[in-house]
């Protein structure tokens, strides 16, 4: 089992006993929790530590843990002998909904995120909801960014649920509500990883948000969250959207109203200026031809895709022009 430094006494070891008490071997290898340790040099140090302990191509990786850990046991598990197979035990919100689901693994560099990877899709998904009771309010929030997310790019109906009573009841902790948005977060997701598995077209609507939302982690050196940024990210560019592919006007508005609910930042962090944003988008992966790109909405729940393409090309000058907005 790769898990992190807060989950291994948690989830990871009960569950590697459970396992040794049902007589397979199973042991706990942990990392440092946070996005700082998504690294090169914790993969190479867990590949040295399976290799060390006389592991070979029969044994399983079991990923036990949030979105980081997850993205790194699975790109040990890409790699690892020329890939073993592994499975995704999911322990926040934003990784049940969406990081466990899809195959993409890999690390960030000092350049930015997720650079480096491989897609290797997981054998099974294991989703036990109840372990969000120990997932601190701030972790919950960073989920319902992609949960938002969903109702943007796919889901309308998901989106005015949310307006309505939906999040108000995920917040205060409601079964029905928790549960049925982690499964249809689920379901949505593998459907769109089925049309197009390794992102070359139609699963590029997941990357709404997430170009300007990379480029404000990478700007604040992975000291805010995944999440947070996402969030961030949508705002901006939903006002891009407006301006480029004809979303409604009121589409920015209506997702930072229930970001600000979820208890997710709507506007960039102290010290987060536009032009390290602008420079950091262009170290995105989406860049092509030198043109920053973005996944946009065209009306609530549904994506543009001009030419078929869902990579808008986004000149820096209007990038600057929504950011300084
Ligand atoms: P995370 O993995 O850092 O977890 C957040 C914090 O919660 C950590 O401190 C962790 O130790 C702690 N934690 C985890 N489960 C807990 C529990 N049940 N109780 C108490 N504490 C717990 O962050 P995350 O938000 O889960 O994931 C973010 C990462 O996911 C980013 O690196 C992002 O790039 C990646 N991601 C990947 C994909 C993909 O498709 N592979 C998609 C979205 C995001």
């Amino acid at each position: 089992m790769i898990t992190d430094s807060n989950v291994e006494p948690l989830y990871a070891e009960p569950l590697a006993e459970a396992l040794r008490e049902r007589g397979a071997e199973a042991e706990c290898l942990a990392f440092s929790a946070g996005e700082g340790a998504k690294t090169r040099e914790t993969v190479a140090d867990l590949q040295d530590r399976l290799i060390d302990r006389g592991y070979g191509r029969d044994a399983w990786v079991v990923a036990v843990g949030g979105g980081v850990v997850g993205d790194v046991a699975g790109f040990v598990a890409a790699t690892l002998f020329r890939g073993i197979p592994y499975i995704q035990v999911p322990t926040t919100l934003l990784a049940m909904v969406d990081s466990s689901v899809g195959g993409k693994t890999g690390v960030d560099t000092p350049a930015g995120k997720n650079l480096v990877g491989a897609f290797l899709q997981p054998r099974r998904v294991l989703v036990d909801v109840e372990v969000l009771s120990s997932l601190p309010d701030e972790e919950i929030a960073a989920g319902m960014a992609e949960v938002i997310k969903y109702g943007v790019i796919i889901d309308a109906d998901l989106f005015e649920s949310l307006e309505g009573d939906l999040l108000g009841a995920m917040l205060a902790g409601s079964d029905a509500a928790i549960s049925g948005i982690v499964a249809r977060c689920c379901e949505l997701k593998a459907t769109v990883v089925a049309a197009d598995e390794t992102d070359v077209g139609y699963r590029q609507i997941l990357n709404f948000g997430h170009t300007v939302g990379h480029a404000i982690e990478a700007v604040q050196a992975y000291g805010v969250r995944h999440g947070e940024a996402v969030a961030i990210g949508m705002v901006i560019e939903a006002r891009l959207a407006s301006r480029k592919v004809g979303a409604p006007s009121d589409l920015a508005a209506r997702i930072a109203s229930l970001c600000v609910r979820a208890g997710l930042p709507t506007e960039l962090p102290p010290g987060c200026s536009v032009d390290a944003i602008v420079r950091a988008a262009f170290h995105d992966k989406k860049v092509r031809g030198g043109k920053i790109r973005c996944a946009l909405p065209n009306q609530l729940g549904a994506m543009a895709a001009p030419n078929g393409d869902y990579g808008i090309p986004v000149e820096a000058e209007e990038l600057v022009t929504v950011l300084q907005s």
